[in-house]
């Protein structure tokens, strides 16, 4: 048998999503395949003078209810298999948070710690180069992901501005503050998946203080370390890929940020306070209430779900959790809020920079944080009732909501186009 890609198990939930709703077989038909991805090839200068080449791709899966919306991931494992999934994944996080996108993904295939900031800025400009002709304020607008950040969204957006001959900061969000970047973009993604445990923590029986286990410390992890620990949570455990470190008193958050800054692992922070070394395996086991993936796809899978001792899992991480998972999990009692709602706040702000990029206008950052909040709440609450008045996962739930309104869309559009 074939073995099954990241997009197979991306249909098993909307076909999960299809059987609790009569949808018209057409919109099942429509959001089952991207709708176009182009793969290129960049080639830039290395320092050393030498040439190389890398795998780029950029997807618009569907455009429905806007202009395409996602991130650019730099990362050796890139695949189009996972572009493609990122990008459907990014068609229902905006229709669950009712953003007027459709959902797109860039990547390059490459490890950037292995080049120079030289090399990199060249590598970001290349691949503006070559796909500027996609891209557009309402055709596909790109923005930070795993290994990315608004320095190369700076630079991205200056090459682009270049090629079109004039300023268009709306066709890139998470730029720096000086580029027509929004304040509060920088933790976003953290916030919306804090608003939503904080709102929906009395349904959730959690109160008091909450023990917290962390997979992955890079922008999501870190701020959403800092925004729970900072309301008196403690944080048991923090995994980078460099490994794992534990204290059952509450890890020093000050040192694991300074380890970060410095350019080290967590684990680094050894020693520290209580501070332990642990197997990334033995991070997932930890006994607390909320446990936060925050890296990449497939990290909860058949083989490790039932380790699992969280009474909730936020997913910041785009896809941690496998399908097969899933039922582990939910046979577990173990509640998981899924990516398409937990980490949408990044998208959500990027929506916020891209009005304010178009209206010249720009806002403090309490507006932000308020209007995130809102969103946040509503649809979030909206997603809880679907799952039970259903009697579904968050999950499942999450998939109805943002297909109702794809749905909508795809019929409204008329059906002979
Ligand atoms: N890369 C982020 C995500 O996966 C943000 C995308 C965006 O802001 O467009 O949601």
């Amino acid at each position: 048998m074939a073995e099954h890609t990241l997009l197979d198990d991306a249909m098993v939930r909307l076909d999960e999503a299809a059987s609790h709703l009569s949808i018209d077989p057409d919109v099942i038909e429509k959001l089952k395949y991207a709708r176009e991805t182009t793969k290129v090839r960049l080639m830039i200068r290395m320092d050393d003078g030498s040439r190389k080449s890398f795998l780029a791709w950029r997807c618009r899966y569907d455009d429905t209810r806007g202009p395409t919306k996602g991130g650019i991931r730099f990362h050796p494992g890139s695949t189009a298999d996972e572009v493609e999934t990122l990008a459907f994944w990014m068609t229902f996080k905006c229709a669950v948070m009712n953003l007027p996108y459709g959902g797109g993904k860039g990547a390059v295939q490459v490890d950037p710690r292995k080049l120079s900031k030289a090399e990199l800025e060249r590598l970001s400009r290349a691949y503006i180069q070559a796909f500027a002709r996609i891209l557009g304020p309402d055709r596909d607008i790109p923005a930070p992901d795993v290994y990315t950040n608004s320095i190369i969204m700076g630079w991205m957006a200056d090459e682009y501005a270049q090629i079109v001959g004039q300023h268009e900061p709306a066709v890139i969000t998470g730029k720096p503050i000086s580029l027509g970047g929004s304040l509060g973009r920088g933790d976003a993604t953290a916030r919306g998946g804090y608003y939503l445990v904080r709102h929906l923590a009395a349904d959730l029986k959690l109160d008091g203080q909450l023990r917290v286990a962390v997979q992955g410390f890079g922008n999501a992890g870190q701020h959403i370390a800092r925004l729970l620990g900072s309301d008196g949570h403690r944080i048991v455990a923090v995994s980078d890929s460099g490994g794992a470190i534990f204290s059952d008193n509450g890890l020093e958050l000050d040192a694991l940020l300074r380890a970060k800054t410095e350019g080290n692992s967590v684990v680094a922070t050894a020693g520290t306070n209580g501070h332990e070394v642990i197997s990334p395996g033995q991070l997932l086991g930890v006994e607390c209430d909320l446990l936060v993936p925050s890296a990449l796809e497939n990290m909860i899978h058949e083989e490790n779900a039932a380790s699992i001792r969280a009474k909730l899992v936020l997913e910041l991480a785009n896809g941690p959790i496998t399908p097969e998972a899933d039922g582990i999990l939910k046979a577990a009692g173990t509640v998981v809020l899924p990516d398409i709602l937990a980490n949408a706040g990044g998208v959500t702000v990027s929506y916020f920079e891209w009005v304010q990029n178009r209206q010249g206008f720009y806002w403090p950052v309490e507006e932000i944080h308020q209007r995130l909040q809102a969103i946040v709440e509503r649809e979030g609450r909206a997603v809880w009732n679907v799952s039970r008045e259903k009697g579904v996962t968050m999950r499942t739930a999450a998939y109805v909501h943002a297909l109702e309104r794809l749905a909508e869309s795809i019929e409204a559009h008329g059906t002979q186009s």
